[in-house]
């Protein structure tokens, strides 16, 4: 049988399993706030717990804990960009990024992604594998402790598509937000799909209070074929059905994600489709001026193309912010960072959506 992986489970899960080493409950309580209050790495850091118990949950049980493998800071914002080393000797990255209103970190939630959207670094190379609750988790916990300052913010927009790990991002998020542990509030937390209806759907009967930001990234369905093989499996209408349930269900508004590429979906014509599509939609759109990769020649909209662009967007009566770029002097784009280091180093591959 694989060993269980400790840092993924509930409280609840992990009394149960401490009692049948025949251990008190009130040590499977010690166990978990090491783990997800003090940010522990090792078991060695867990002094109040016998020296005997140590041992037996190192032999039987996975302990996760990333290596720092590097650390970069904007000298412009100070927003921090990390690879972290896994386990099995894959990378990751996350970012670190400073607001008035506190400290936001965007986690990657899959080794690569399988989605395939023609403008994102982190989906070249395919998808490797999921991660763990703990791998995720371990990615709030580890820049916590760097830099010693509270993460108050999670954005789910990192490497990898999150709804195609769904099961393990519940988990995190539960145990992100429990009280017992770090307790950041789910209004605190979001989460950014490339849009699985079906996913969708059943996140909204999860009773989170999340928010939920879809990658909508064009006003047409044959737009954003162009832009994102997912299109192809799901069709838009789809994908806002099942976002309008999940308004319907949770309340919360949802924020629409469309990055601008010049030339594909910046035009005047384009911002007054989009305009109405989300006509009457209780929402926020988020433009992300592209961040162009090596890899594909799409390039950014001019600063006027983009101003261009949200002025249409309100005229028609939406809430449109450009998103700011942040750390714009350590490497740009989701993935690339990872993607710069993959490429001086080792060999990569992995699978495609179908
Ligand atoms: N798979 C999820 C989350 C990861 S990507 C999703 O699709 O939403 C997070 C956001 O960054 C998405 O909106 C994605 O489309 C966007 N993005 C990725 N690469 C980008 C780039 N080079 N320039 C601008 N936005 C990009």
């Amino acid at each position: 049988m694989s060993k269980k992986d400790l840092k993924s489970l509930t409280l609840e899960e992990l009394t149960s399993e401490v009692t049948s080493l025949g251990e008190k409950p009130f040590r499977a309580r010690q166990l978990y706030q090491w783990m997800h209050r003090n940010l522990a790495r090792s078991f060695g850091e867990m002094t109040n717990l016998p020296g005997a118990f140590r041992e037996t949950l190192r032999d039987r049980y996975i302990y996760t804990s990333h290596t720092l493998v590097e650390r970069h800071i904007s000298a412009l914002d100070g927003t921090e960009k990390y690879l972290f080393g896994l386990a099995d000797g894959n990378v990751i990255e996350s970012v670190l990024m400073r607001y008035h209103f506190g400290n936001s970190v965007c986690i990657s939630s899959q080794v690569g992604c399988r989605m395939g959207c023609r403008f994102c670094a982190s989906t070249i190379g395919g998808l490797t594998r999921n991660l763990l609750p703990s791998e995720m988790l371990d990615q709030v916990y580890s820049i916590q402790r760097i830099t010693g300052e509270r993460v108050s913010h999670v954005v789910v927009m990192g490497t990898g598509e999150p709804l195609d790990n769904y099961d393990n991002l519940l988990r995190f998020i539960k145990l992100l937000s429990d009280e017992n542990g770090l307790h950041l509030g789910q209004r605190n937390l979001t989460v950014s799909t490339c849009g699985l209806p079906d996913k969708i759907r059943s996140l909204a009967g999860e009773q989170l209070q999340i928010t939920l930001a879809l990658s909508l990234h064009a006003p047409s369905q044959e737009k954003r074929k162009l832009l994102m093989p997912v299109a192809y499996k799901y069709d838009l209408s789809d994908v806002l059905d099942a976002c309008r349930y999940y308004f319907e269900q949770t309340g919360r508004r949802m924020t629409f994600e469309y990055s601008l590429v010049g030339g594909i979906n910046d035009a005047p014509e384009d911002a007054k489709l989009l305009a109405k599509l989300l006509h009457g939609w209780n929402c926020h759109i988020n433009l992300i001026p592209v961040n162009p990769i090596e890899e594909r020649d799409y390039v950014q909209s001019g600063q006027h193309t983009i101003l261009t662009f949200k002025n249409i967007l309100e005229k028609c009566g939406m809430n449109a912010t450009v998103r700011r770029e942040m750390g714009r002097d350590i490497s740009g784009a989701c993935g690339q960072l990872r993607k710069g280091y993959l490429n001086e180093s080792c060999p990569f591959s992995g699978t495609m959506i179908k």
